[in-house]
């Protein structure tokens, strides 16, 4: 067994910490920010300091997968999510009968536990934090990697991390959590060892969200997807604990006649034009408008010249890759990721640092990789399309990728067994390419899956709406 340093305490560190103490190693957890999440669900969503987490009271959904892994795994994070009044539901309870062509037997697959991100990171943590084998030192931010004696030529080997203050910490193995702002290359860099290899670009999608509150603890129904396409934007309505949700308008980043948004009268204005989401509305708004941009899409492979970079450090989620989140994917495929590295570490012991590092390549790229890739041709289409739309021509593409995805999901629309399998796919359950190459879905798909646009304002419209 090993001792193991994680640095972050975000979703995927805590869920990482919990699971590899839970196979027995010693895991310390330095987590730089200093407050412990306060009890109740509000102190959580007003009160709790989170600086190190930038989009920390930004839209959050949780997914079909993470609900699933975190049954499977981590039994503990469900009770203290439900406890905290996470919303558990199935997007085909109340759908028509028509629609969804009754209850199937399976269909239990889709349901979601979900909530405010404060209030699901506040349950992992009170879940994890009494875990044995788990030290959880807040307040404790780390500086850098102490290098060790290499254990594969040319390469640098981490024995350890220094926090600010100069402590110097060792360990077999340190994973790296520390989220969308790692600063992991550097740190390597500082101890001798060779750059990864980057992919980093603007994900090129602004977002404006925000929060409401009903007064009887109900959150509104759902006519249609939980991300909707109108034109140049698209709009989120994600249900979540305690009678809230959260409602965003996302656009092009360049789209520059939208920025009006930020203004909550302006954002209210647009949200109400479109019918099917206009009633997401009916609440006590409980935040203003909150804008994020520059929201980077970023992928590091720390493999350099058919050997890793170094030795004794790994990323996980988001210090792994990030993307826009749209799709709501992140803390889902941080969880799978976490994952692949209990099991892998119960196959290699860290002390076999080189071949462990080998090893954990090849199944990142295997298993989490092509989620980031899938997310990430997604967004790249979509924003293409947006381009299409402010341009006035049509969107066209080859991609049957794009193509057969854009059936699956007016398809769902009309029929039964699509709707299941756009289900999937949305709450990443399975990859669009493994539902559509089933037998005859993809043909039904193209069938059927002729687009009806949503209803709501066109392109002149929403301009006079947001005005300036
Ligand atoms: C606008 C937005 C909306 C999103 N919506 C969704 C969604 O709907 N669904 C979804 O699944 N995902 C969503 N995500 C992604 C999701 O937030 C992350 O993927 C998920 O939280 C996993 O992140 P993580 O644990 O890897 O990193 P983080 O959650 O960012 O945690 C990193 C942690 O590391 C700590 N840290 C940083 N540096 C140091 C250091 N030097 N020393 C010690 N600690 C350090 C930070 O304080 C922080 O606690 C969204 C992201 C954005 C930007």
């Amino acid at each position: 067994m090993a001792e193991v340093i994680v640095v972050g305490g975000g979703i995927a560190g805590l869920c990482a910490g919990a699971l590899l103490a839970r196979d027995g190693h010693h895991v310390v957890l330095l987590e730089r920010d200093g407050t412990a999440p306060p009890a109740s669900p509000e102190d959580l969503w007003s009160a709790w300091e989170r600086r190190g987490v930038g989009q920390f009271r930004m839209l959050h959904f949780f997914l079909a997968r993470f609900r699933e892994h975190a049954e499977a795994e981590l039994p503990e994070v469900v009770t203290a999510m439900e406890e905290a009044g996470a919303l558990r539901s199935n997007p085909l309870d109340g759908m028509p009968e028509a629609m969804s062509g009754g209850s199937r037997p399976g269909d239990e697959r889709f349901t979601v536990l979900t909530g405010r991100r404060p209030v699901v990171e506040a349950a992992i943590c009170r879940a994890v934090a009494d875990q044995p084998g788990l030290e959880l030192r807040r307040a404790t931010a780390v500086r850098g990697l102490l290098g060790g004696e290499p254990v594969r030529p040319g390469v640098p080997h981490v024995k350890g991390v220094v926090t600010e203050d100069g402590t110097e910490l060792h360990a077999d193995l340190v994973v790296d959590a520390s989220g969308r702002r790692s600063p992991l290359p550097g740190w390597l860099a500082a101890i001798g060892a060779r750059p990864p290899e980057e992919e980093r670009e603007d994900s090129g999608f602004l977002y404006y969200g925000r929060h409401f509150r009903s007064s009887d603890g109900s959150v509104p129904p759902a006519f249609g997807p939980l991300l909707q396409p109108y034109g140049s934007v698209s709009v989120l309505t994600l249900p979540a604990d305690n009678g809230t949700w959260g409602v965003g308008v996302i656009t092009s980043g360049s789209d520059a006649a939208l920025r009006r948004l930020r203004l909550p009268e302006v954002w209210e204005r647009v949200v109400k034009s479109y019918p099917l989401v206009a009633h997401w509305l009916d609440g006590e708004p409980i935040s203003g408008v909150d804008v994020m941009a520059n929201i980077e899409d970023r992928h590091r492979r720390y493999w350099c010249d058919g050997a890793p970079c170094a030795t004794g450090v790994l990323a996980v989620g988001d210090s792994w890759a990030c993307t826009n989140p749209s799709l709501g994917r992140g803390a889902s495929i941080g969880l799978q990721h976490v994952l692949c590295l209990r099991d892998l570490l119960r196959e290699v012991p860290a002390a076999d640092a080189s071949d462990l590092l080998t090893r954990w390549d090849e199944v990142t790229s295997a298993v989490v990789e092509p989620l980031y890739r899938d997310t990430l041709a997604f967004d790249r289409h979509r924003l293409a399309e947006i381009r299409a739309e402010l341009e006035g021509v049509p969107y066209e593409t080859e991609d049957p990728g794009w193509l057969l995805g854009q059936a699956l999901r007016h398809g769902a629309a009309k029929d039964p067994d699509l709707l299941r399998g756009f289900l999937s796919v949305s709450l990443l359950l399975e990859r669009g390419g493994d539902v559509l190459s089933r037998p005859g879905v993809a043909e039904r798909a193209i069938a059927l899956g002729q687009p009806e646009p949503a209803p709501g304002p066109d392109r002149e419209q929403l301009l006079t709406l947001v005005g300036g």
